[in-house]
């Protein structure tokens, strides 16, 4: 029956459409798994030049500290008065604490920027193989969505040819009936069940099935039944 091989070309049809329309939906998913990836390696990046850029300023402060110091020490021994004097080393015992300070804050900034460059490596690493797998996942998905491309095209062609040889009042009956069954009109019946709506068909009316070439249709559901003789295949 040439109605069972349009539903079977028709149902291929349809789940192609379904398959192909998910495609760009899944391209752009990858796509943006992709971009957050590289965002975040871009952000620990950042980060890194941040604290080289701050380790660099307590480097600078540290340099100005030591050269107060110098020159404090220089001013020292001009000093007159013992007041004076102890003015100063109170002053330079200032200078030697903010000094002491920055250093360790620059420690500080060495261990960050180390411990922020391991991390970034391994970010890195981890991007690159990501990025490897979103390309190969990319070209396939794109081979994917051609491949659907030709297949409907072929489905179109078959299609077109197959209800070329159906006489229209049936096809105008198959059109309408898969309309309003979810695509699916033309159904198998098998030990007396039809398939779509799993109600037995009346015994006279399966006898016929099995015996006569006319278009019958299933009492419960209104598609258009076969008998599926399963039973010359077993
Ligand atoms: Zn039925």
């Amino acid at each position: 029956m040439l109605l069972i091989s349009l539903q079977r070309i028709d149902t291929e049809f349809a789940r192609t459409g379904i398959r192909k329309r998910e495609l760009p939906n899944k391209i752009s998913r990858l796509d943006e798994t992709f971009r957050a990836s590289a965002e975040e390696v871009e952000g620990e990046k950042q980060h890194l030049e941040e604290l080289i850029i701050a380790h660099r300023a307590k480097e600078e402060g540290l340099k100005k500290g030591m050269d107060q110091l110098k020159k404090t020490k220089e001013r020292l021994l001009e000093v007159k008065t013992n007041k004076e004097y102890q003015a100063m080393l109170k002053e330079i015992d200032v200078i030697v604490k903010k000094n002491s300070e920055i250093e360790d804050e620059i420690i500080l900034k060495l261990e960050e920027i180390d411990s922020a460059r391991s991390g970034l490596k391994v970010k890195e690493l981890g991007f690159e193989t990501f990025r490897s797998s979103y390309e190969e996942g990319k070209k396939e998905l794109e081979r994917e969505v051609g491949l659907m491309d030709s297949e409907i095209s072929r489905l179109t062609r078959e299609q077109a040819g197959l209800r070329e040889r159906i006489h229209a009042e049936i096809l105008k009956k198959y059109d309408r009936i898969k309309n309003h069954s979810n695509g699916r009109a033309v159904v198998p019946v098998w030990k007396g069940i039809c398939e779509a709506c799993h109600m037995n068909i009346p015994p006279q009316m399966y006898n016929e099935l099995q015996r006569s070439d006319e278009i019958m249709q299933c009492p419960f559901c209104s598609r258009i039944i076969y008998w599926d003789d399963r039973g010359k295949n077993v």
